[in-house]
């Protein structure tokens, strides 16, 4: 039977979520699913002092909001709990003990002020390698006893060995070799009894049963210290699969000051998640030279970690309005109007009232074509949900025309529109067309005229669709009141 695919995404609560910690999330998520695997959050707090309130929170909420979900952990627990670290101490504690008694790791008892100037030191000399100098690696008893009842508490560092390669096959950026004489002794467990991120890590991918390690290729370094954290334990190592970065269009670190970079703030200007998804997908992976729209289930029927990208890749938010506008064209009327109310809901949209879902569903088809984000909606339908609009006479003549001709043109549609059988789509076209002819106006000019009047608005979705979608009683009483504001700005008009 092959071993049941097993990955974490394993966010460390600091701040709010960004695009490239989630991108990183989704790459692993979509590898557990298509692999039938299990998919796990282990929050990652051993640093307590850069802990944040309200960060795990907002983590899960960011996860749950772009689509993913997850088998086990910190909400939902699971059989390999618990899945926060800073309630997992004693297993770190052991470990730590279990590298002690085996001769991998010893204790330490060096001041910051020790290490402080130790580093100075290596500075001025030009080292080449700046770390730890093994001070405590062979500690007398007397010694250490000295240092113990002076109360020093001590850290536990790993014994890295002093030369050879550390190496491992990653499945992004393949085989890999580290000189061991590069790096130092490096703490594993910290004087408080804290994991450091390395000891952490490993110890709860192996009790986690994790298979596949995916993270962010910042971590890269890492690597031979934790092969040899691995090997020390006898433990078999995961596969490792180390993700590319995601850069700003400068080519430098996507921030803040590059506009949004945390994921709601992208809910929050109108990107569907199933778009970002989408977007982000493509940011280190492809499925070929062509493929770009990907619903969320054919990311997970195509994606495979192998096909990810060494090579960084840039931010664009042109091509992420782009698919977003795509992905709101694939939405059938149920998913758009459902995710114009949500985000009607949340943006408090300046509308007299707000729209009930049978109305949303009205306009879900006017604006369809219209959208790049859902911000984009709400000038396109104001008109429906405002119980007047003002309009002004400069508005209402169009291009060669008069106000005499505008309110003759006005008057004859509202006529016909007053007399029409069925006050849809199709049969206002039907009348109106012909009746431009009529007044031997051009088509442009009736309908011109006719738009502001009922939207008020210089751009607004096809006049016919929007008549029908305003319904006739409106429709007329518009025009009716456009008509008023014509007369009274004629000469001896009663303005
Ligand atoms: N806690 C680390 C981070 O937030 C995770 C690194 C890893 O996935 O191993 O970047």
């Amino acid at each position: 039977m092959t071993k049941q695919v097993r990955l974490r995404f394993a966010p460390s609560p600091t701040g709010n979520p960004h695009i490239g910690n989630i991108r990183t999330a989704i790459f692993g998520w979509l590898f557990a699913r298509k692999h039938d695997g299990a998919y796990m959050i282990r929050v990652e707090d051993t640093d307590q002092g850069r802990r944040t309130d309200g960060a795990v929170e907002a983590m899960l909420e960011s996860l749950d909001w772009v689509g993913l979900d997850w088998d086990e952990g910190p909400d939902v627990g699971g059989s390999h709990g618990p899945y926060v670290q800073s309630e997992r101490l004693d297993l770190y504690n052991d470990a730590a003990q279990l590298l002690i008694d085996s001769g991998y790791a010893y204790r330490c008892y060096c001041s910051p002020e020790r290490l402080n100037q130790l580093r100075l030191t290596q500075q001025e000399r030009g080292d080449d390698t700046i770390g730890y100098d093994g001070h405590c690696l062979d500690l007398s008893d007397s010694k250490r006893r000295e240092y113990e009842e002076s109360g020093t508490p001590p850290v536990v560092r790993f014994r890295m060995p002093l030369d050879g390669k550390s190496t491992l096959d990653d499945i992004i950026f393949g085989h890999l070799e580290f000189e061991n004489r590069l790096y130092d002794d490096f703490v594993a467990l910290k004087s408080d009894g804290f994991p450091t991120y390395h000891l952490a890590s490993v110890v709860d991918d192996h009790h986690m049963g994790i298979t596949h390690v995916t993270r962010g290729k910042e971590w890269l370094s890492s690597v031979p210290r934790h092969v040899q954290l691995y090997s020390a334990f006898g433990w078999e190592k995961p596969e490792f699969a180390h993700m590319p970065m995601i850069l700003a269009p400068d080519k430098t670190k996507l921030s803040k000051r590059h506009g949004a970079a945390s994921l709601m703030d992208y809910r929050d200007m109108g990107v569907l998640p199933e778009a970002l998804m989408n977007y982000l997908a493509l940011l280190g992976w492809s499925l070929d030279d062509r493929t770009e729209i990907f619903t969320t289930e054919e990311l997970i029927r195509s994606f495979e970690l192998n096909r990810v990208s060494k090579s960084d890749a840039v931010f664009d938010r042109n091509k992420l309005d782009w698919l977003n506008g795509q992905h709101i064209r694939l939405s059938d009327d149920n998913r758009l109007a459902d995710a114009l109310t949500k985000f009607w809901d949340d943006s408090a949209p300046d509308f007299d009232e707000a729209p009930c879902d049978e109305q949303v569903s009205r306009v879900v088809p006017l604006v369809r074509e219209r959208l790049k984000t859902l911000q984009d909606a709400e000038p396109l339908v104001k008109f429906v949900f405002s119980n007047t609009v003002s309009v002004e006479t400069d508005q209402l003549v169009q291009r060669r025309m008069g106000i005499k001709d505008t309110i003759a043109v006005l008057e004859a549609a509202r006529d016909g529109l007053a007399s029409l059988d069925k006050f849809d789509t199709q049969s206002i076209e039907d009348l109106l067309r012909p009746m431009a002819k009529d007044l031997d106006v051009k088509v442009g000019q009736l309908l011109g005229s006719l738009r502001a009047a009922v939207t008020g608005q210089k751009v607004s979705p096809p006049i016919f669709e929007s008549l029908e979608v305003l319904g006739r009683e409106t429709s007329l009483s518009r025009i009716e009141e456009a008509i008023t504001v014509l007369k009274s700005s004629e000469p001896g008009g009663s303005e």
